[in-house]
């Protein structure tokens, strides 16, 4: 029987989240243990990288199931401490089944002003909309941040968190991981064009075209 619940047919694989933070430090996304990823696992559960654990460190047996987890005892691992973001995106959007944050270069550099990302280039329509919002500052693992997050995300599948990082949704870690790529591709672009003047930004109706192409783009 079909659900709109994501729990029917999730399949997260706590090795997935492996592979996605190894991939994420050799591209370049990530540097040491800043960042992470999560996969939900059914209903409000989810998988998620531990707090402070290297990418070459991880293994399939440190990811951390939540919100369940118990990290107060002496020798277990604390989850992500931006698993609350996490806990908060999966209970306000059923469409999403894996998260991954990173504190990309350009992506922070551009969220450091506090602005979204315009439509200076059509591919901004990858997020789902006409910008790449930048939710408010918040200190990180607060709800407040969750909140912003949340917000920003709205009808979003990424956005900026003022000076912090990136965030990427989809339906799995890998495909989270080439959407927070793509974001920072886009943002070190248009790091450059401001360097060259003023981008020109796309009106509404030429990035409605693009959005409506995109639902019908790929095989
Ligand atoms: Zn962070």
């Amino acid at each position: 029987m079909h659900s709109n619940s994501p729990s029917a047919e999730c399949v997260s694989n706590p090795a997935d989240l492996v592979q996605v933070m190894q991939y994420l430090e050799r591209v370049g996304l990530n540097t040491g243990s800043a960042g992470n990823a999560s996969y939900r696992a059914g209903g409000h559960s989810y998988l998620i990288t531990p707090s402070g654990v290297a990418p070459s460190a991880l293994t399939a047996e440190s990811i951390i199931r939540m919100p369940h987890h118990r990290a107060s005892e002496a020798g277990i691992p604390k989850p992500s401490s931006e698993s609350p973001m996490h806990s908060a995106i999966y209970a306000a959007r059923p469409d999403v089944r894996a998260i991954v944050h990173t504190h990309s270069s350009y992506a922070t550099a551009l969220a450091c002003r506090r602005k979204s990302i315009p439509a200076f280039h059509y591919m901004v329509a990858v997020a789902g909309g006409d910008s790449i919002r930048c939710a408010p500052y918040a200190t990180f693992g607060t709800k407040e941040l969750s909140a912003h997050a949340v917000a920003a995300l709205n009808g979003r599948t990424a956005c900026l968190l003022a000076n912090h990082g990136v965030l990427a949704l989809s339906s799995d870690p890998l495909t989270a991981a080439k959407l927070a790529l793509e974001v920072e591709q886009l943002a070190k672009q248009y790091c450059i064009a401001l360097q060259c003047g003023e981008p020109k930004i796309l009106n509404k109706e030429q990035m409605q075209e693009v959005l409506e192409k995109f639902e019908h783009y790929g095989q």
